[in-house]
């Protein structure tokens, strides 16, 4: 029988309410091998662990910032103590390559150490009165009860930088994992009960999104929601809490876009356009999607870019030189290849890949070929919508103009790299090209934890989080005038 996880609510391990129903999570490289069975919470679950949140809140915010810092340091050490454990777990729910796996634990360690530090920067500003002996200054405080909602591509990284800074400003949290990823929300929860954090102030809930979602967002104790995943799901939240006047924070998909000049080192360029596409079979919201290229390179480009993707391993995600994992279920997988072929029949030329790998190890788990395609039209589902799996579209563009006419010609805005050394084709693509992250001679994927994250358009809300934007979102701020009696 397959080990049973329950939710943690005030500080207890307890069952789903009704019945003790449950829910499995399998690997995605082994259909066969079942993680565990996870309770399948309803709205009860739900209310219970807004009730706990709600109670822990008064002592938790009477802590002061770097008291509750203090917590966020031992989460950070038993985490770095336990990173080979957690990183084997994630290939082992999501499909990651242990590479990968390992990279995201460390982030977490790091964010954990970042948001603790946190707690000792000033929170507000001192202004000056125009009436003589007032004192007149910003400080902050606590939303208080948040529901963070988070997506199976980045299990520990996201859960963590959502849920480090809302205790680290006072708050406490309601944690909803992706049901695709239940185990690694269970060990992230394990580790901030070993770290000693009171009961009720981080409470986790398993289970299905759409059963739980609206008491998430809209109970009377919620006075803040964070959200990563799809449009579709973001925007039912943001309605939900519109309605209630709750603050919302989403970040949604991404088509992002890499630029090549002709002046461009086209080794750098191949390399990085090929990294940001498969790296973890392209299911990151900064994944290259698009490969937007000026000028005549562009034959050179593409013959490059499909002998390098040919020459990428894809199989078994706990081997150390494998590139391109499985995809991280059967739905994810079928989704990947109905986009592959509406790309095919709205005339998309497929130069590598489009198959379901089959055979030995591949018919254990989902796996996709890594695929380019070329002759793609700005207007074809290769070049607008998020197929979230390892698909790159190759754009010719005839100049710099072009290019980012193509780049900006989409309804996701969240990251993009320029390829050159030009810095007049720098200057005009920082100031025109319309993402939240803007990489020059980079990866479109990869971002550092104290540096604010998020994306224009449909790719977030407008908010941002990481870095110091987590302040902004975490916190509500209070103007005080002080005048002397
Ligand atoms: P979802 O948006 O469905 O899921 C993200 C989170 O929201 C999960 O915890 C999910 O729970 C929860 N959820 C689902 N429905 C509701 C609801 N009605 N109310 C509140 N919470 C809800 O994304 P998927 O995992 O289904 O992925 C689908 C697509 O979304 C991908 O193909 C990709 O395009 C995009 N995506 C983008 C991500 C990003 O990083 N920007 C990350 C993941 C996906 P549950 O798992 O129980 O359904």
């Amino acid at each position: 029988m397959a080990e049973q996880f329950h939710n943690y609510i005030h500080g207890e391990w307890v069952p789903a309410f009704s019945g003790g129903r449950t829910f499995t999570s399998i690997n995605p490289a082994n259909k066969d091998d079942v993680i565990g069975a996870f309770a399948a919470s309803d709205r009860e679950d739900v209310k219970r662990a807004i009730q706990a949140a709600h109670a822990a809140l008064p002592q938790w915010r009477a802590l002061s910032a770097p008291m509750r810092g203090q917590y966020l340091w031992r989460a950070a050490d038993i985490l770095q103590s336990r990173a080979e454990e957690v990183a084997r777990a994630m290939v082992r729910e999501n499909g990651k390559t242990i590479t990968e796996a390992r990279g995201e634990v460390m982030r977490g360690v790091m964010l954990l150490r970042y948001y603790g530090t946190e707690g000792l920067h000033s929170v507000g500003e001192v202004i000056p009165s125009v009436k003589p002996g007032t004192l007149l200054f910003t400080t902050r405080q606590p939303l208080g009860v948040v529901s963070i909602i988070t997506p199976w591509n980045f299990p520990i990284a996201i859960p963590l930088w959502k849920i480090a800074p809302a205790l680290v400003f006072g708050n406490t949290v309601v944690f909803k994992p992706a049901s695709l990823t239940p185990h690694c929300g269970v060990l992230l929860t394990q580790i901030f009960a070993e770290a000693g954090l009171p009961p009720g102030v981080l409470n986790l809930v398993t289970g299905s999104g759409s059963g739980m979602g609206e008491e998430l967002v809209k109970n009377p104790f919620v006075r803040g929601v964070s959200f990563t995943g799809s449009n579709t799901v973001g925007r039912e939240i943001a309605a939900w809490a519109a309605n209630v006047n709750v603050k919302y924070q989403l970040e949604m998909g991404g088509k992002n876009c890499t630029i090549t000049l002709p002046d461009a080192d086209l080794d750098q360029a191949v390399e990085l356009t090929v990294r940001g596409a498969f790296g973890y079979a392209g299911q990151k919201c900064t994944a290259t999607s698009r490969a937007i290229v000026v000028g005549d390179i562009v034959e050179e480009f593409t013959e490059r870019v499909v002998a390098r993707t040919q020459s990428l391993k894809v199989g078994d995600p706990n081997e150390e030189d494998t590139f391109v994992p499985p995809v991280v279920s059967q739905a994810q997988r079928d989704s990947i290849m109905d986009n592959i072929q509406m790309g095919r029949m709205e005339g998309g030329k497929l130069l590598c890949g489009g198959q379901v790998l089959k055979g030995g190890l591949y018919d254990r788990g989902f796996y996709v070929q890594p695929t380019v395609f070329t002759n793609v039209r700005a207007d074809m589902v290769l070049a607008c919508e998020e197929i979230f799996g390892p698909v790159l579209a190759i754009l010719p563009a005839k100049d710099v103009d072009e290019a980012l006419q193509l780049a900006n010609d989409c309804r996701y805005g969240l990251s993009a790299s320029l390829f050159t050394r030009s810095v007049n084709a720098v200057l005009t693509y920082l100031d025109r090209i319309d993402v939240g992250v803007v990489k020059i001679n980079g990866e479109t994927a990869g971002v550092e934890p104290q540096a604010p994250f998020g994306g224009m358009k449909d790719s977030s809300s407008h908010s941002r989080e990481q870095g110091r934007a987590a302040l902004e979102f975490f916190t509500e701020l209070k103007t005080v005038y002080v005048e002397k009696s």
